[in-house]
């Protein structure tokens, strides 16, 4: 297993991440259906396919073609999502600008600086039941993963791991921001829409860069 992969070739990364958003569109709608307004997997897959319409148009890598979905993903889908993930993913991308290669400690400040911005934005705490539940922990499974010296695979895997538990964990919590606020204790027993579509994508990501570190 390599500890870097080539940002020209990280376009397989973006592709993950469409398809895992395109597969599980219904599922992210029915829990947004329970708590919410029902909208959010058609949002996010409306989203991620004009990125891939897109993304088809132009060549490029990983922090390109991440420029080019947090773009579309600010100005075209509608609801919470739009701002909170368009931000995520351009700063992802300034923080990938101009470096040729990724290591983990690049995607590490990518992923810093995309949480910072997500928060700073929305103003959500860990516990108040929203995206950030999937993504602080996600980001601090993978800060102590590279902080205890383990690969660049491994913290990857830390990271998709904590998201997913974090996401399991929002079923317990009621909703303090957003739409399912209104719910208040009615929206526990439903995990939050935003922390189940950041699981998915988050695991889309370790997997396919996983794969890029991986290859020949
Ligand atoms: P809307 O609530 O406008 O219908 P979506 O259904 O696309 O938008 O997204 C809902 C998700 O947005 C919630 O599940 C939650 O994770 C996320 N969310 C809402 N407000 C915030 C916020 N202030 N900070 C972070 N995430 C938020
Ligand atoms: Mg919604």
């Amino acid at each position: 297993m390599k500890e870097t992969f080539a940002d020209r070739d990280g376009r397989p990364v973006l592709s993950a991440m469409i398809q895992a958003i395109q597969e599980n569109a219904a599922a992210l709608s029915e829990v947004d259906g329970a708590i919410g307004d029902g909208d959010h997997g058609i949002n996010m897959s409306k989203g991620f396919s004009l990125c891939r319409d897109r993304l088809a148009e132009s060549p490029g890598g990983l922090s390109d073609g991440l420029k080019t979905l947090g773009r579309v993903l600010l100005a075209e889908i509608g609801g919470a999502m739009g701002p909170l993930y368009g931000t995520f993913f351009l700063e992802m991308s300034r923080a990938a600008a101009g470096k040729e290669t990724i290591d983990r400690a690049i995607f590490r400040g990518m992923l810093e600086r995309a949480t910072d911005a997500v928060i700073s934005l929305g103003g959500a705490k860990v516990g108040d039941k929203t995206m950030v539940d999937a993504l602080a922990p996600g980001l601090a499974a993978y800060q102590a993963a590279v902080d205890g010296g383990k690969s660049f695979s491994a913290a990857l895997r830390d990271m998709a791991d904590s998201a997913e538990r974090g996401k399991e964990a929002t079923r317990e919590m009621p909703a303090r921001l957003g739409r399912a606020s209104r719910l208040g204790e009615r929206s526990v027993g439903t995990p939050d829409p935003g922390a189940s579509s950041c699981a998915l994508l988050l695991e889309a990501m370790a997997r396919s860069m996983t794969a890029l570190l991986s290859a020949g």
